[in-house]
């Protein structure tokens, strides 16, 4: 691995981590490594990503204007630096926003772009959640969306289109899954991370759920698609990745049954399951907390 990369992964692994300590009470920072250099990706004729600066985006630009998904960390670095990115590849402005959730590394930047005239849609439980949301990430909370949906909605902008999924509580209460049907691309937001490859529940006041999360990547794949767009990681990945992070987190799941099963008391749960061969390094920020741990135990205790 260069330096480069490493420097990447190091750096989006600490922005992840402050995402999911997002609930917990504030305790001594701990050292973040610098963020990455933010950059875009042309990933289809009319479909950009855009890393690094927070949680990843993607770019559809159309002839009527572009739509974004996910608004990054809130400062006006990030956010300049993504206006020069897409001002890059489009002079149209960008009319639509999309919150994959509401952690403030996807939408730290959401005020800005309502103060610009965008629309920001997100699902409809995210203003629930704000409303006891606190973090590290971000002075205050972001704006919530100006625009909301229950299930499924149909964004068209120009000729173009993308479909926004909720499919139930995942890596928060309130995930939006986008798919953009012609590119044959979908963005999962946080409910698929290449760096690291932990699937991160928000419990809690998040209302996130593991079970959910692997239901949620089930039916995500259930669409045509051969690129996603993860959360944080410098780069798409194919079908067969997505899979077989999905083949991962069901052996988790099915680990974590056995253990509870077994009879494995609630404070050695985590510490009784074998998941160095999957590639998954929890008991540590993402899944130590004691509610995440207590809404773990609570639904797959369930028949
Ligand atoms: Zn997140």
């Amino acid at each position: 691995m260069n330096t480069r990369l490493a420097g990447l992964l190091a750096a989006s692994t600490a922005l992840i981590a402050g995402a999911a300590l997002a609930q917990a009470p504030a305790a001594p920072a701990a050292p973040r490594a610098p963020p990455p250099p933010m950059e875009i990706q042309k990933v289809r004729p009319n479909l950009y990503f855009i890393v690094g600066g927070g949680g990843n985006s993607e770019l559809l630009v159309t002839s009527d204007g572009a739509l974004l998904v996910d608004t990054k960390n809130m400062n006006d670095k990030d956010y300049g630096d993504l206006m020069k990115l897409i001002g890059s590849v489009t002079d149209k402005p960008v009319k639509v926003v999309v919150d994959t959730h509401h952690h403030a590394d996807h939408t730290g930047n959401n005020e800005k772009f309502i103060a610009a005239g965008a629309k920001v849609i997100g699902q409809e439980t995210m203003p629930e959640i704000f409303k006891n949301y606190t973090t590290r990430l971000a002075p205050h909370t972001p704006a919530s969306p100006t625009t909301l949906y229950a299930k499924t909605m149909d964004v068209r902008l120009g000729k173009s289109q993308a479909k926004l999924y909720h499919f139930g509580p995942g890596h928060t209460g309130a995930d939006t899954v986008v798919y953009f049907p012609a590119q044959k691309a979908i963005a999962f937001g946080d409910l698929l991370v290449s760096s690291p490859t932990v699937p991160n529940y928000d419990a809690g006041n998040a209302r996130g759920s593991l079970l959910g999360f692997d239901r949620a990547l089930g039916e995500g794949l259930k669409l045509k698609w051969d690129v996603a767009f993860p959360g944080h990681g410098d780069k798409p990945l194919t079908r067969d990745e997505v899979k077989a992070y999905k083949v991962k987190i069901d052996q988790l799941i099915s680990r974590i049954r056995d253990s509870i099963n077994a009879g494995t008391p609630k404070d050695k749960l985590i510490a009784s399951l074998k998941t160095d061969d999957l590639g998954f390094k929890i008991g540590g920020q993402f899944w130590a907390p004691p509610e995440r741990v207590d809404a773990l135990v609570e639904e797959l205790s369930r028949k």
